[in-house]
């Protein structure tokens, strides 16, 4: 090899040459509260400070030698110094939560291995964090639907309680409207804006997860607001017709719009790419409101999972029309630093167990699923049998004990409710220092078991 050539092959290394750098596509997401903005703000601290914490100890950590968060050239960044600030105030407070896409793009520089390391200089990884809103996965079954038929699934879904009484004046009005009639488009928004609160209430006042279209709880920034003034039409069903100026033609047109390019949108230009997905879930507010509560999170959660179940003789890429990459799914309960180090594991085994039967599909089509009990940032500490820690609003310190944790969920889902508090993050946490967690290194060590360093 000429000396010119080889100093250009150095060169290349050193600036980290586009071709051999590896790309990681991972999403990150859970249903609202399950901890996501936290957990990709703890992520990237534990990356930026690699050689302080407890990734520094493990390998292939031991080789990494640099780690760069990408601020600029990111569409929807991330707020990753608004969460870092929160977390640093004083006092200190929860960063905000996930209501939108965003992304994270983290360039990581290993050291190469062993004696070939002279010859094949650096390798280097990317990572691309997609965050969602796991409520948008809920709107899955809707690409299998046409208006009529979605509009005499909503009648069902409104005659039966707990909708029922939660709908009254609205199922009423929505009654009352002649689907052939002309549409009045302020009445429209009106009603759109009344369906978005009985979403609302079906949610905080009955705990229920399945409230369709997601997007009018969360709608993202990706969505003109006029595009979601539809409502279903109690008295249309699949074969109902209208011209285009009539309820029938108004409506039917926007929720087409949404299904096709709202909901298949974010599949066919999002979804799509990634390979591998943590999916969080906080598992310990529902043990502690009860079986109702846990019931709701067993209904939602499998009808998230079915995003990533990819058996079934391709029911879900006939719907997508496309194969999903998505092969490893880490499912991680969340915030386990709530309770003891012993009971954490018993945790995610509750979580496992509830939702035993979907993940037997979604490993059965083919996903390795990894389960991690996590705390993202660890509020408590242990002493002796208590944990003691800071509670939300209030100064100093508490100390308690978090009640019994089952070591497996019972079918009937009632157990004994941990005692939970509502805790303030840590004191003197700062972007240059490694966060406190739990098992932040075993999900980063996972998310880079499938680069070649
Ligand atoms: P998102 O809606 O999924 O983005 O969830 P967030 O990250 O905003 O988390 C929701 C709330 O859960 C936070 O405001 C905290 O109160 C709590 N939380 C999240 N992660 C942790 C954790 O690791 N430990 C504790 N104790 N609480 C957490």
């Amino acid at each position: 090899m000429s000396n010119k050539s080889a100093n250009w092959f150095k060169q290349a290394g050193r600036a980290g040459n586009p071709l051999r750098r590896q790309r990681l596509r991972v999403g990150v997401t859970g249903l609202s509260g399950a901890g996501k903005t936290t957990f990709i703000t703890s992520l990237i601290n534990q990356l930026e400070n690699h050689q302080k914490g407890l990734l520094a100890q493990r390998a292939p950590f031991d080789r990494l030698v640099s780690v760069r968060w990408r601020r600029d050239e990111v569409k929807q960044p991330f707020p990753y110094l608004d969460s870092l600030a929160a977390l640093s105030a004083e006092p200190a407070t929860w960063p905000q939560s996930t209501a939108d896409l965003s992304r994270v793009l983290l360039d990581l520089r290993f050291k190469p291995q062993g004696l070939l390391g002279k010859v094949q200089g650096t390798r280097d990884v990317s990572i691309e964090i997609l965050d969602y809103p796991g409520e948008w996965l809920l709107d899955l079954p809707l690409l299998n639907l046409n208006f009529g038929q979605w509009c005499e699934q909503m009648t069902q879904w409104l005659a039966q309680s707990p909708r029922a009484e939660l709908a009254v004046s609205l199922r009423e009005r929505l009654q009352s409207l002649d689907p052939q009639a002309e549409a009045d488009e302020a009445e429209l928004a009106d009603l759109a804006g009344a369906w978005s609160a009985f979403l609302q209430r079906c949610r905080s006042d009955a705990g229920l997860s399945r409230n369709q279209p997601a997007r009018f709880l969360q709608p993202g920034s990706d969505v003109a607001a006029q595009m979601l003034h539809f409502v279903p039409l109690l008295r249309a069903n699949q074969h109902s017709e209208g011209n285009a100026k009539s309820w029938w033609g108004v409506c039917e047109a926007r929720f087409n719009y949404y299904r096709d390019f709202i909901v298949r949108g974010f599949y066919d230009e999002h979804f799509r790419h990634l390979d591998q997905q943590v999916l969080l879930v906080d598992m310990l507010t529902p043990m502690d409101a009860g079986q109702a509560a846990l019931s709701d999170l067993k209904g939602a959660m499998e009808a998230v999972l079915e995003s990533f179940h990819y058996g079934q003789n391709g029911f879900l890429a006939r719907l997508l029309r496309f194969r999903p990459r998505i092969r490893r799914l880490a499912l991680c309960a969340t915030k386990v630093d709530k309770v003891g180090p012993l009971q954490q594991r018993a945790v995610q085994q509750c979580l496992e167990d509830l939702m035993v039967d979907r993940l037997a599909d979604v490993r059965h089509g083919g996903v390795e699923i990894k389960g991690i009990p996590l705390s993202a940032i660890r509020a408590t500490r242990q002493e002796g049998d208590a944990l003691v820690a800071g509670l939300q609003g209030k100064t100093g310190w508490v100390r308690y004990q978090p009640g019994d944790i089952p070591a497996h969920l019972p079918q009937s889902l009632q157990v004994n409710s941990p005692q939970l508090l509502a805790l303030r993050p840590p004191p003197g946490l700062h972007r240059n220092e490694p966060f406190p967690h739990y098992r932040m290194d075993d999900l980063v060590a996972w998310l880079l078991k499938g680069a070649r360093l």
